[in-house]
């Protein structure tokens, strides 16, 4: 089956844009924060140590995500492809998932500047209940983004799966270009 990545920063759009994309293409949307964040609801002592990682903003061990979303997939077996959305945050994650679990097709990269971002996730956060999205948390998501994320943008890149996408516009004009990256490359 297809499997797609989005990535960008933190407020860039994407878990928006995976709601408008499943809808239309018939994939399954795993979000890995989504999935980390039912198991800190679960109220286990796993979800407990996850919840103080993602206060701070930095990343889950690579082998909890994996194995997540393994089986997150292996619960949606018969989809026709699995658009998976905020991963993977680091090479090693990306490598190993590649290895172990899926290779990747295409990454849609939905580029936007930091004050946008900001402004997104800080309007979020009035309502949102993440512990994540306050001022403090939001800097240090930025910084791990560059840090760590980055280099894997670039590492598909490298391998031309990456399409950038202009997310600093509506949701209706991001989608516009979404649809038309995903035509491109035959979805
Ligand atoms: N996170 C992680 N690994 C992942 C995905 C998420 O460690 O593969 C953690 C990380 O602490 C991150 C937080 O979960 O800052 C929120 O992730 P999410 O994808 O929801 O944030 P977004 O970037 O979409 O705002
Ligand atoms: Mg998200």
């Amino acid at each position: 089956s297809q499997t797609g990545r989005t990535q960008g920063g933190p407020g860039s759009g994407k878990g928006t844009q995976c709601e408008r994309i499943v809808k239309d293409y018939g994939l399954t949307h795993l979000s890995s924060g989504d999935l980390l964040r039912s198991e800190v609801e679960s109220g286990s002592a796993r979800g407990k140590r996850l919840k103080d990682i993602m206060e701070r903003g930095e990343l889950v061990s690579l082998d909890i995500v994996l194995e997540l979303i393994r089986d997150a997939m292996t619960n949606n077996a018969s989809s026709r492809g699995f658009l998976i959305d905020g991963f993977p945050r680091e090479l090693e994650q990306g490598v190993r998932f590649e290895k172990e679990v899926a290779p990747c097709q295409f990454v849609l990269f939905f580029d936007v500047s930091e004050a946008v971002m900001q402004q997104r996730l800080l309007k979020r956060g009035e309502t949102s209940g993440r512990v994540d999205d306050n001022e403090a948390t939001i800097k240090k998501r930025f910084h791990t983004f560059q840090e760590l994320t980055k280099p894997v943008i670039e590492h598909y890149r490298q391998q031309s799966k990456v399409v950038q996408i202009d997310a600093s516009g509506s949701v209706d004009a991001v989608f516009g270009q979404v649809k038309s990256a995903l035509e491109s490359r035959g979805l």
